[in-house]
């Protein structure tokens, strides 16, 4: 969706207008006023879905004149700025453009379209009397400008379009030059006209004089734009999207920027023109769709068509599971994984970098566990990373086994003291289960004991153990520990039941050495529009030292790339730079996500209008949860600017039906973009039915057979449909600068 009109769209309009007026995008006449190289007040001028366009001020500069098309065609309206009062000048079977006031006359002249490429410029009386046929013989005619009370400069339709000058009454216009640009213009204190030259790039305003006929080059315009306006003092002012610029007439002048109006919520600028005395000025903005499901619906098509049929993307999933395989912090696997994907990213032709970060490197050594009685034998276990390893020969000692640490606390150090304790936690989901993995170590060490096993944060086991992060607590002394399998964690608590004392042999050379570099690394599609602005999706390159790291979350990566080489195969290029970012050191640090938001000024971070995460497996996705930092989730007013916001993604969920994905839920995020989200961007955190995720969660079963090629095209598809279209929709999802109001204490 492109928001800046091609040149011939109103030309086209006008040949077309019934065709075309469905397809027509809407736009809105805006009043600003103006003093000299700055503007004060926005006002607005019209409010509704559809066309309203091409305002001029009348000599009073306290009306102004516009094309409208409403149901029965498009008709010129009068809008008087003092009264607000808004009437249409005549209803017509047909339909009007280009209204213009005559000079020294009670008139407008516009264009007339009867249809057939049958359009006559005409006069409007603005009080009694009827209208006139200007120049019976030039037809048909597109845009027309006055050069003094006989002469007309006009844009004659035709293959090619012709710049002509022609005098009221019968006669053909003089043909002064080709391909000239829509806007054409008296310029002020002189007699010369000017045009846009559009034949050769870049685009050129030109001055006519209307009397020898001879023109000249003034100065280039800003790129692809052809709307301009003259202020009375004699400085060229033009738009690109939300920026107004203006320059002085000579030719070593340069543009500068007089105002952005996106904190107005007025993007895609057009047309613009002065009133007479220039202390306004009138202009068009590109109206927001009502629907992004239905102004987007060609491109999801397209980017669900791709990611439905994508075998490249699994076959560089498949390369990253097999060739590389797991990818801890500081191992090599993570420094090939990232080696190969910004060879192959920059071979794929994306705009690629790597930024560095100075990671912590843990390597698990040797490691077992065994009961030495009242039996003997080996127990799968797995030693939580950043654990301290036990001495050489290990640990031998009884167990203590607890359900929770009340039960733990409820023990005391009397009964704990030279003991293992073991975590035979309930599973009553990962946010309950996984404290037990993160805290358990220092809450046991501060009642004496020598090591910590923790019953897996799953809720199916088939004796596989499941590592992940501990973080010690500084106050106390750091014990080694081990995530064991449920079976084990079950087995102990019912011999604890039965009062049967059972002893275990722990043995880890788990240690932490100094930290290593890695990288975050960093893949876009620049913006077309506003580069500045990003939107960033993507997920945790490291893994766990076990498996393949594919569920968690190597599969995440490949499909936020995927996407972004989808979007781009297709030449889709988005408004804004739609950013992929492979984060490292997730699982045991979040290094990769601090160093990306500490590298960001506060403008950037302003600029990063959503940030997507996908860290939940590569099951079937069934779409986001969303969430704006500071939000109170149950405030008994709904945040005005949050639900509109959520009803923009409901919009764009719909485009995600063909794959059920559709569903946004209040709340969400990840642990990487919960950096960017602390800093005011909206995040969004890719769902799945979650079915089997934590089955296989940081195990050495985290491999690629668990994951299925349609479920992986399916999250490829939704983050790609999604990130582009919050890429590329006119607005941003949520105002530059917006928080919510944070929550009373
Ligand atoms: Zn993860």
């Amino acid at each position: 969706m492109r928001w800046n009109l091609p040149a011939a769209f109103v030309a086209s309009l006008l040949l077309v207008a019934s065709a075309a007026a469905a397809q027509i995008p809407s736009t809105d006449v805006f009043v600003v006023t103006a003093d000299g190289d700055s503007i004060g007040e926005v006002r607005r001028v019209t409010d509704r879905e559809g066309y309203d366009n091409q305002p001029q001020f009348l000599p009073d500069g306290e009306r102004l004149v516009y094309s409208s098309l409403r149901s029965g065609g498009t008709d010129i309206r009068i809008h008087d700025l003092r009264s607000g009062e808004d009437d249409v000048l005549r209803e017509t079977a047909e339909s009007e453009y280009s209204p213009t006031p005559i000079p020294g006359r009670e008139a407008i002249s516009l264009v007339r379209d009867f249809g057939n490429q049958d359009q006559q410029l005409w006069s409007f009386p603005l009080g009694a009397g009827e209208p006139e046929l200007l120049l019976p013989d030039v037809n048909p005619v597109g845009y027309h400008a006055w050069v003094d009370e006989e002469r007309l400069l006009l844009f004659v339709l035709g293959e090619p379009m012709t710049l002509q000058l022609a005098a009221v009454g019968p006669g053909r216009g003089s043909v002064l030059a080709d391909s000239p640009g829509r806007a054409l213009a008296r310029i002020p204190g002189s007699r010369e006209m000017s045009f846009v030259d559009k034949s050769t790039e870049p685009w050129r305003v030109m001055a006519l004089d209307p009397d020898g006929g001879t023109i000249r080059a003034l100065f280039e315009t800003i790129g692809g734009r052809e709307d301009y306006a003259w202020a009375p003092d004699g400085t060229l002012w033009m738009a690109d999207d939300s920026r107004l610029y203006r320059r002085g007439p000579k030719n070593d002048s340069v543009w500068s920027e007089v105002a952005d109006l996106d904190g107005e919520g007025i993007r895609g600028i057009t047309r613009l023109t002065f009133s007479p005395d220039g202390k306004r000025l009138a202009i068009v903005g590109q109206r927001p769709p009502a629907d992004l499901t239905a102004a987007y619906r060609d491109e999801a098509a397209k980017i669900l068509g791709a990611a439905l049929t994508d075998v490249e993307g699994w076959e560089k999933l498949e390369h990253l599971a097999t060739e590389i395989g797991h990818r801890l912090s500081g191992s090599v696997g993570l420094e090939r994984a990232i080696d190969w994907a910004v060879e192959r990213m920059e071979a794929e032709g994306l705009a690629v970098s790597k930024q560095s970060v100075m990671v912590p490197h843990w390597v698990r050594g040797a490691e077992s566990a065994a009961i030495v009685a009242p039996v003997e034998r080996d127990m799968p276990m797995l030693g939580l990373g950043n654990s301290v390893g036990t001495p050489p020969g290990g640990i031998t000692a009884p167990v203590v086994v607890v359900r929770d640490f009340d039960e733990l606390e409820a023990l005391g150090r009397e009964r704990v003291e030279g003991k293992i304790v073991v975590y035979a936690v309930d599973w009553r989901g990962y946010g309950y289960t996984v404290r037990y993995r993160s805290r358990g170590a220092s809450r046991a060490a501060a009642l004496g004991a020598v090591a910590a096993l923790v019953r897996s944060a799953t809720g199916l086991s088939l004796q596989t153990p499941h590592t992940g992060a501990l973080r010690y607590d500084d106050e106390q002394p750091k014990i080694p520990a081990a995530a064991i399998t449920v079976e084990d964690a079950d087995w102990m608590r019912r011999m604890a039941e039965r009062g049967l004392d059972v002893t275990l042999r722990l043995e880890m050379e788990a240690q932490m050495l100094p930290d290593v570099e890695s990288f975050n690394v960093i893949a876009e599609i620049p913006g077309a529009e506003r580069p500045e602005e990003v939107v960033v999706m993507g997920g945790h390159y490291d893994s766990w030292d076990v498996g393949e790291g594919v569920h968690d979350d190597g599969a995440a990566c490949l499909a936020a790339w995927q996407a972004l080489r989808l979007i781009q195969q297709l030449e889709l290029q988005p408004r804004r730079t739609l950013r992929v970012v492979l984060w490292t050191n997730e699982e045991n640090g979040l290094r990769g996500a601090r160093a990306y938001r500490d590298a960001l000024s506060e403008d950037e971070l302003a600029d990063h209008v959503a940030a997507l995460e996908m860290d939940g497996g590569v099951e079937r996705p069934v779409g986001f949860g969303f969430d704006v930092h500071g939000l109170d989730e149950n405030a008994a007013e709904p945040d005005p600017t949050y639900e509109a916001a959520l009803a923009r993604l409901e919009q764009i969920g719909r485009l995600l039906e063909p794959i059920e994905a559709s569903e946004i839920r209040r709340g969400g995020g990840g642990a990487d973009i919960g950096q960017l989200m602390r800093g005011g961007v909206p995040g969004l955190g890719l769902r799945t039915v979650l079915e089997h995720y934590f089955d296989w969660h940081h195990t050495a079963a985290d491999t690629l057979d668990k994951a299925d090629l349609q479920d992986f095209r399916r999250a490829i598809a939704l983050l790609g449909v999604t990130s582009y279209v919050l890429a590329d929709m006119p607005e941003r999802l949520v105002p530059r600068g917006w928080a919510p109001e944070q929550e009373q204490p």
